[in-house]
Order: structure tokens, then C-alpha cells, then sequence
């Protein structure tokens, strides 16, 4: 299979990463999850007691070595030798990873790396800034996103078989901020780049979700 890269950006709970894995897994592609180097980089931020501002953060960067490995199992995430995997999904990590996401020298270095991973494998990639800013190259970007009900709805569900105990009003409230800080920042906002196929999930099923966009890769594939 020659080798393609696929962008695939929207909002927080929009479906991207269990798509994207599912995809990933029939294309025998590496999926690379962006939004768990920014809750790794949290979780660093928090248990260490460092405040999440720019200048606070900044020196600390240098320190911060994240590592994915990928196993038959799915990813994980490990930082500085520990494996947080679960750990990024706690709450504390969900929201401080958008604060800490709005930070330029944490996305330079973070992209940085989402590039080198992208150079020689082919990958699908998401994250909010992948098509716009990280792979303005990529063969394919797809812009998934939901009405803010049904995100909080799936959300919360996920949460609650992942056994992390949450109210669906403080789900809701969790994606409006994120959603907030995501679009508004200065620094790589999230958006729809211009050549992204717009994806509504929010009356689809996973699997038609995943079939339109394995649609769209046998298209680029074929096209040789
Ligand atoms: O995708 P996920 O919800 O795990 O991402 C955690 C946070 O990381 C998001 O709320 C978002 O602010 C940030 N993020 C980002 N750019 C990316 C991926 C994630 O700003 N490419």
C-alpha cells in the first residue's frame, strides 16, 4: 500500500479516536491519537505541581519525554517511563489538557513530534489542528464533528464503561470549555481546513461513519 496520511480534526467527543482506530485497524495504518500527548504533558503539569501558564510550564519542557507504544492492545501512553494510559482520561487530565493545550511552546514541541511520526509511516492522525496546521499535506483530512447533545451523550457513556463516575451536566459543561478554548485560541484554533470532507455524525452510526471514510481512502488508494 503506498504510503498516505489522514488528518481527521473536529471537537471533543466528536467519535474521532474510535473511528480513526477502527479505520487505522483495516488499513493496517498507525493511528496516532494527539490528544493524549496533550493530557500526558497535564498529567506531568499536575502531579508536579506546576501551574499551567506559559511562562510556568515553559522551562519544565525540556523534562517532559512522552512515548507511544503501539501494541496489539491499542496504544500506550507512556511518560517519562511510567505508563499513564488510564491515567490521561481522569478528569483533572481532561481539563487541564485544554488549558495547557492553548500554550504555543507545549504545541511546538508536540507537533514536533506529530511530523516526525507522520515522515515515514503511513498514519491516520487526529487531534483539532492536524489538517490545518500539523499535515497541511495530508492526502486526506476529514473534519468529524455532532451536535454538542450527542457528543456529551457518547462522552458519558464511554466514561461510565471506562468505570470513571460522571454526571452528564458536568459532561456537557466539560465539552462546552473545551470546545471554547479549542476554537478560540490563538495558536493553531481548531478548524475546518478547506480541502476537509465535513462529516455530521450526530445521525450516524459508527459503522456508516467508518465506511464513508474507508470510502474515502480506497478512493485516494486507487488513484495510485
Ligand atoms: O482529543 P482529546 O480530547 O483527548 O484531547 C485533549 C485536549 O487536547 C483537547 O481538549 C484539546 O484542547 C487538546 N488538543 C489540541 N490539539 C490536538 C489534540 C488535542 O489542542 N491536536
Amino acid at each position: 500500500m503506498k504510503k498516505i496520511n489522514v488528518a481527521i480534526d473536529g471537537p471533543a467527543g466528536a467519535g474521532k479516536s474510535s473511528i480513526s482506530k477502527s479505520v487505522a485497524q483495516k488499513f493496517g495504518m498507525i493511528y496516532v491519537d494527539t490528544g493524549a500527548m496533550y493530557r500526558a504533558c497535564a498529567v506531568y503539569a499536575i502531579e508536579n505541581g506546576i501551574e499551567i501558564t506559559d511562562e510556568a510550564i515553559t522551562p519544565y519542557l525540556d523534562k517532559i519525554k512522552i512515548d507511544i507504544d503501539y501494541t496489539l492492545q491499542g496504544q500506550r501512553i507512556i511518560l517519562n517511563g511510567r505508563d499513564v494510559t488510564k491515567r490521561i482520561r481522569e478528569p483533572d487530565a481532561t481539563v487541564a489538557s485544554s488549558t495547557i493545550a492553548v500554550i504555543p511552546s507545549v504545541r511546538l514541541k508536540l507537533v514536533d513530534m506529530q511530523r516526525a511520526i507522520a515522515a515515514n509511516k503511513s498514519v491516520i492522525m487526529d487531534g483539532r489542528d492536524i489538517g490545518t496546521y500539523v499535515l497541511p499535506d495530508a492526502d486526506l483530512k476529514i473534519y468529524l464533528t455532532a451536535s454538542v447533545a450527542e457528543r456529551a451523550k457518547r462522552r458519558y457513556i464511554e466514561m461510565l464503561e471506562k468505570g470513571i463516575k460522571c454526571e452528564i451536566s458536568k459532561v456537557i459543561e466539560d465539552i462546552e470549555f473545551r470546545d471554547k478554548n479549542d476554537s478560540e485560541r490563538e495558536f493553531a484554533p481548531l478548524r475546518q481546513a478547506e480541502d476537509a470532507v465535513l462529516i455530521d455524525t450526530s445521525d450516524m452510526t459508527f459503522d456508516e461513519v467508518c465506511d464513508k471514510i474507508c470510502g474515502l481512502i480506497n478512493g485516494i488508494l486507487q488513484l495510485g
